[in-house]
């Protein structure tokens, strides 16, 4: 048996989402929305499949879906990528990141990761033959510790992978981070791995920046994108990578003997999506009264067959106008019982440090299984997300991409119990 799969827990979000469904608790855990992507993508996804695209597509994925890739990469930040040459789809981001680690990394080569880091780098690159070393984001807001990071830096250093905005912390790398990123893999000749699949899901001013962006990085850096969290899609299991062929080419290598092609159905579909559905994207980032403009702005096509939601089709979800508005709502309940609640900027995720509420000899992991059992609301203890060591053990994650019914409901439980 493999030493490390063999001897690896089950991963915390099916942990936490197996006790929730036992408890019948609030689930504010897992990170998926209760509301869904747009109709079209739906509808596009289904008539594929009585269209017959049924069979496998091409191992790099359907051309349409690699075009917009290409096109939304130099739309969204001005990289221009090359699409029969420079993408790649991939079944979710998670496959893509295994596929990076496979194909990228060499027995003994160092990888830098910021810790606390979402709970799928480590065992894969890892299992690459990875030494990570990790650099610990700075708490209360997870600043980069700028000093840290270049003396991380040696002879076996290979890569520097990065996750903006990011899972746990809802932080967003600032440029001034990115500029020091960049120029620590210009002096050093690294590449890097971005996980951008919150790209789109910035707040309160913040601006999602891909290091790949800054000068003298387009060469080095691989990106991925996800129609999970772009499109609240995420039993669809389609992301997306881009990045110069050198680096593009052995990742295909490795894509082709795990998964060969995801199906194109699907594929279809979220071409569209990233080609035609820019408005619910985007309503997902700007502030509350850009996105009362563009919800005014639009006007919607008569819908062939009614949707039985009320909602309008172009914002079928609802997620994107309103996370702002769901985040408010939930902060304002955890800070009114009492919880201290950590900066963010993206992403669907509020850190709270829960040190006052944790009982004598009990961590994080144990806070949130009582909380579940017990208070009926289920949160993401984060400290298995840290790969160094002494992690912090008061920090729990809620994520609030969820029916407001669900929120308030969460902190009316929160304050029976607390
Ligand atoms: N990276 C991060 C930071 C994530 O939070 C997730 C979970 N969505 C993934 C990658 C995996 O994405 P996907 O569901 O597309 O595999
Ligand atoms: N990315 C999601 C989260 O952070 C979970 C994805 C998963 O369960 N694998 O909650």
């Amino acid at each position: 048996l493999n030493e490390l799969f063999s001897s690896l827990p089950t991963t915390i979000f099916e942990v936490m989402s197996k006790l929730a469904m036992e408890h019948q608790s609030v689930n504010l855990g897992q990170g998926f929305p209760d509301a869904e992507g747009p109709e079209s993508m739906k509808k596009i996804a289904s008539a594929a499949m009585y269209d017959f695209h049924n069979q496998y597509p091409s191992l790099l994925g359907v051309p349409e879906l690699r075009q917009a890739v290409a096109k939304h990469s130099e739309r969204e930040q001005g990289i221009p990528v090359d699409w029969a040459t420079e993408t790649l789809v991939t079944v979710g981001a998670t496959e893509g990141l295994a596929s990076a680690f496979l194909g990228l990394i060499n027995p003994g080569d160092e990888v830098i990761m910021f810790d606390p880091m979402y709970d799928s780098y480590t065992s894969m690159a890892k299992r690459s033959g990875a030494t990570i070393k990790p650099v610990r984001l700075r708490l209360p807001d997870f600043s980069v510790p700028l000093d840290e990071l270049a003396a991380a830096v040696g002879p076996a250093t290979k890569m520097i992978m990065i996750n903006t905005p990011h899972n746990p912390s809802g932080k967003v790398f600032t440029l001034p981070e990115l500029e020091a990123i960049a120029a620590l893999c210009i002096k050093h000749d690294l590449i890097a791995l971005c996980d951008e699949v919150y790209e789109h899901l910035v707040f309160r001013g913040a601006k999602h920046v891909s290091l790949r962006s800054l000068p003298g990085m387009e060469e080095r850096c691989v990106r991925l994108g996800s129609a999970g969290k772009t499109f609240s899609f995420t039993a669809w299991k389609v992301g997306w990578m881009s990045g110069p062929a050198r680096l593009l080419n052995p990742i295909i290598k490795a894509h082709q003997f795990l998964v060969f092609t995801v199906p194109s159905s699907l594929q279809r579909a979220v071409a569209h999506g990233l080609d035609s559905e820019a408005e619910f994207y985007h309503s997902l980032g700007p502030s509350l009264e850009a996105k009362r403009q563009l919800l005014e702005s639009l006007t919607l096509p008569p819908s062939p067959c009614p949707s039985p939601s009320p909602s309008p089709p172009l914002l079928n979800s609802s997620l994107g106008p309103s996370l702002e508005a769901k985040r408010q709502l939930l902060e304002a309940q955890l800070e009114g019982l009492g919880f201290e609640l950590l900066p963010a900027h993206g992403a669907y995720f509020l850190v709270a440090d829960v040190s006052k509420f944790l009982r004598p000899g009990e961590d994080d992991v144990g806070f949130a299984k009582r909380l579940t059992v017990e208070g009926g609301v289920t949160t993401i203890p984060i400290s298995g997300f840290y790969v160094g060591p002494s992690p912090p053990t008061h920090l729990v994650r809620f994520c609030y991409c969820k029916e407001d019914a669900k929120l308030k409901a969460a902190g009316e439980r929160l304050r029976a119990y607390l």
